[in-house]
Parts: structure tokens; sequence; C-alpha cells
């Protein structure tokens, strides 16, 4: 078979692939653009889930601020740092610290002491430079973007969730915008971060073409890093009553999760690629696969077992119960099962990113 995915005829065809002869030959071009561009190694992100609270009020999400059951917590400054030091203490070279929508001045400067706090604190023998740091808070302006920056965040992750105007503008309520979202995409970049975006498959109506354009908009936009899942639906929030409307489901949903980790890679080559805890979510062996289908990196969780169960972004997320220690056991045997090296104390940046810099 021919594997040519430049347009969006040829990408959304790549995505539709049922048959499981040519997904393998999809999945092993996939697998050795990812070793020739990328190296074999795996990278961990430890993840923390700081803060539940959020301000928007998006109609797939778990946590939107109109769901009343959810029990808002924010975790201290002591209970975030501690976290990361473990992560640096067990080889997770980066962590990323993820929560709701929060633009306050408490909150920016809350996220900027975390972060000089983390950097100053994780660095050792192992790691000169300390922890490499995320940051996944959503849409901020360019001015608290940089503050962010300068206290030693070097990654952001912000998803622009769908590029198709009309399905973004039926899963988010008026005053959020896709225009807003490019624009701090570009404030991010413009700040000098490491940018990852990504999307949902399987959102009501969505189609093929639609997650082809996607990965065009990725590579029009020159982006870093790819965190992004299958749309897993959640019992609390509206979009549940367009069921009638998922046109992609079932097998179809992971064939799809796991096709479009392999476009991403073969359209856009040398970037970092998460197999997400929400491909774990659809298959137990989601993020495994996720790994041979072309991903590189892997955000085991870290938030504190208490409230883990309030940051439910969708339906029956897995390892609610796990440990940090047990994730780190499980993980390491997962990976190696699918014959891959994890690479322990280091931040495994984009080399996209180191690429582009020296040009
Ligand atoms: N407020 C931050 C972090 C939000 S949660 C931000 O906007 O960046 C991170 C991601 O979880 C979202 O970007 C969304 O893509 C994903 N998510 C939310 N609800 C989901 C659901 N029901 N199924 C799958 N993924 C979901």
């Amino acid at each position: 078979m021919l594997l040519k995915y430049e347009s969006r005829d040829e990408i959304a065809s790549l995505l539709s692939e049922q048959d499981p002869g040519k997904i393998e030959i999809i999945r092993s071009a996939a697998h050795e653009v990812l070793v020739r561009e990328c190296g074999d190694g795996v990278f961990y992100r430890g993840l923390i889930e700081f803060s539940n609270n959020c301000r928007s009020d998006c109609y797939y999400c778990g946590i939107r601020c109109s769901n009343g059951d959810v029990n808002r917590f924010d975790l201290t400054k002591d209970e975030i740092v501690e976290s990361a030091l473990w992560c640096a203490e067990n080889g997770y070279g980066s962590v990323v610290l993820q929560s709701g929508e929060n633009s306050s001045e408490s909150f920016i400067s809350f996220v900027c002491d975390t972060v000089s706090t983390i950097k100053k604190r994780s660095v050792s023998d192992r790691l000169p430079d300390g922890l490499g740091i995320t940051l996944c808070v959503g849409e901020q302006s360019e001015e608290d973007y940089k503050r962010f920056f300068e206290a030693g965040a070097h990654r952001y992750l912000l998803r622009i969730e769908t590029t198709n105007p009309d399905l973004f503008r039926s899963i988010h309520p008026e005053d959020q915008t896709l225009e807003h979202r490019i624009e701090c995409l570009k404030r991010l970049r413009r700040t000098g971060f490491q940018v990852g975006t990504g999307v949902m498959f399987g959102l009501p109506g969505q189609n093929y073409e639609m997650l082809a354009d996607d990965i065009l908009f990725f590579k029009a936009m020159d982006i870093d890093m790819i965190g992004m899942g299958p749309y897993i639906p959640h019992s609390a929030t509206p979009l549940i009553t367009r069921k009638r409307q998922f046109k992609i489901v079932g097998d179809a949903l992971l064939t799809v999760s796991l096709l479009m980790i392999a476009a991403c890679r073969l359209v856009l080559k040398d970037i970092n690629i998460a197999a997400t805890t929400a491909l774990q979510t659809i298959d137990p062996q989601g993020r495994e696969k996720g790994l041979s289908f072309g991903a590189n990196v892997i955000m085991p969780q870290l938030t504190p077992v208490d409230y883990r169960k309030s940051y439910l972004l969708y339906d029956n997320k897995p390892c609610l119960e796990d440990t940090k220690e047990d994730c780190r056991n499980c993980l390491s045997r997962r990976i190696e099962g699918v014959n891959r090296v994890i690479r322990y104390n280091e931040w495994g940046d984009s080399p996209h990113f180191m690429r582009r810099r020296r040009i």
C-alpha cells in the first residue's frame, strides 16, 4: 500500500481504515518514522491535577462550572511540590501541572510561585536543571503566559479540542471561541514555550474529514507536541443528550484514536505525542497500543488519590485508587512489554522544538 498523507482526503482515508492488514502497515510506518525522528524512548511526565475549580462551562467536561455535584478542591503548594519531588526522586524527568480555568491574580501568582519552587527544589546531580515543567491551565493573557515562562515552565499544553468552527461552537458556550484559542496558541509560541495542542475524537457530528483538518491545522501551526484522546461522555454534562449524533463509537473509536496518533506521526514526524489516560479508558491496553502507533510520552497519575475522584472529566476514568507507586510499577511493566525503553531523568523535549530553534 502506498502511504500518502498530504491532503485532507488522503489523511481522512487513512483515518477511516478498517482493514487489519492495512492498519498494521500504517502502524509499522508510523513506528519507523518515530524511531528515525525521535528514537524509541518513552518519556514520563508526572501528571498533577492541582485544582478542579473552573470558570468554564464546556458541554463535554465533568468539572464544568455548572456541575454542582463536584467536590471542588485546590491542592496546597506543599502538596504539589511534594508530588513533583517524588517524580524527581523516581526518575520522572518532567511534570505536568493541570487545572480548571482560572485567571485571578491569586491563581496566576500561585502557579508562578509553585513552578519556581519546584524548579529550585528539584535540582540534583541527576537533574542539573531541575524537573521539566509543562503547564496545562487554559486560556490566559500573554502577560501571564510570560510570567509562567519566567517562573520556569517551558512547555504548555492547550488543546484546540476541534478546529471545525461549527463543531467547536456546538460543544462550548458562546463566550468561548475557536479564534481566541488559536490566539492563545500564538501567544504561547511568541512567549517561547514548546507548544502542545490536541483534539478529542468521537464528538457528536465529527467525521474523519474534520479530524484530517485538525492534523493539517497542527502542521500549519508548526506545533511541537500533541496530547489528544477519545471523547468519553460524562453523565452530568449536556453533551450526553446528543448521544444519537455520536458517529464514531465502540471499536471504531479505539481504531481512530490509534490511527490519529499514527497519522500525526506520519505527517508531523518529529513532535512529541502522548498516549493519554482517555485512551486507556476505552481499552485497558490503550496506552501501550498508543505507543506502538507512534506515541512517545506517557503521563503517569500523580494527583493524590483522595482528590483524584473529584477530577473526573469523563466517566469510568481508570486508576482512581492506584497510588503513585502502583502506577510506576504497572507502567514500567506495560512499557517494557511493548519493547520500548523508558528514558528516566530526562526532560525529553520535542525534537521538533529543538530543530526549529536551531533554524
Ligand atoms: N482547563 C485546562 C485543562 C482542562 S482538562 C485546559 O483547558 O487546558 C484537559 C483536557 O481534557 C481538555 O482539553 C479536553 O480535551 C479533555 N476532556 C475534557 N472532557 C473530556 C471528556 N468528556 N472526554 C475526553 N476528554 C475530555
